[in-house]
């Protein structure tokens, strides 16, 4: 298979594109999570089933050893599952207590924690989520944090900023919110959560039409839909890409292994090296 030879200084793969428990049990798509390579950050976002095989299956190869921060946005299986092997790939040579982990409070509550006790005393650093607190996991970037509705446990999204590199955001599991323009308008690539295809007043999950409408506002100059569910898989990606793009901003429907340059956002390359 003919793809890069190497990544870029800064990039975003997708270990997994999967929404919904029933993708993820089907394994139709990955639900490894998003690693990212930004401005002195190496880690994952939302390590679910999957992730450390994903990483150590990755081309270019990836290490988990190379990780210095890991990111839950929420306690979802989903999305938390591998955050102790990735932990432990974190911590794997350090004398000292090494790492930094972002996540919600609920993740390490009383006795029903979902990263280890003992493993966080491998690690250097534990932040909370709070909205709008910004944290500094490495070098000169920053995560800033939003507040999501999700299901009634603690969810945020994120920004990431800093480094000279672009802005970009993500926005997690969550019902559509109307602040969401405002709070991540400087975001020239957003990532959404687009679990379904059409809005479920009952499910608190982005739809299609949400984002569509949701990026009529802000008009970054890339959008990736990822987190998808049946419905959205069905309709396949050339169709969501080319429904929800506009003028002003590029939609692309993620694939399991899709690779974004951080210092050319525009510059998506999909698993095999087919670029577009
Ligand atoms: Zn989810
Ligand atoms: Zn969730």
């Amino acid at each position: 298979m003919p793809g890069i030879m190497t990544y870029p200084n800064n990039f975003i793969r997708f270990l997994g594109t999967a929404g919904t428990r029933f993708i993820m049990l089907s394994q139709r798509r990955s639900s490894g999570g998003i690693w990212f390579s930004y401005g002195g950050a190496r880690g994952v976002i939302d390590p679910g089933p999957g992730s450390l095989v994903r990483i150590c299956e990755a081309s270019p190869p990836l290490s988990p050893v190379d990780i210095n921060t890991l990111i839950l946005t929420h306690r979802h299986v989903d999305h938390s599952s591998d955050v102790n092997v990735l932990a432990e790939g974190m911590t794997l040579r350090a004398r000292e207590p090494r790492g930094f982990v972002l996540l919600t409070k609920d993740c390490l509550a009383d006795g029903d924690s979902v990263l280890m006790k003992y493993m966080t005393k491998k690690i250097d650093k534990t932040a909370f989520h709070e909205d709008g607190a910004i944290v500094h996991p490495a070098g000169g970037m920053s995560v800033e944090s939003v507040l999501h509705f999700h299901h009634g446990v603690e969810c945020y999204g994120l920004i990431f900023r800093g480094g000279g590199l672009p802005t970009w955001g993500l926005i997690s599991d969550t019902a559509p919110m109307g602040y969401f323009p405002e709070r991540y308008r400087d975001c020239e690539l957003l990532i959404i959560n687009v679990a379904l295809a059409f809005p479920r007043s009952r499910l608190d999950h982005m739809s299609m039409p949400d984002a569509t409408s949701l990026l009529a506002h802000m008009r970054p100059k890339m959008a990736v839909i990822t987190h998808m569910g049946s419905d959205m898989l069905d309709m396949g990606e050339e169709f969501i890409s080319a429904r929800m793009s506009t003028a002003e901003t590029k939609v692309v429907a993620s694939r399991d292994g899709m690779i974004i340059d951080m210092d050319d956002i525009m510059n998506i390359k999909q698993p095999g090296g087919m670029e577009r």
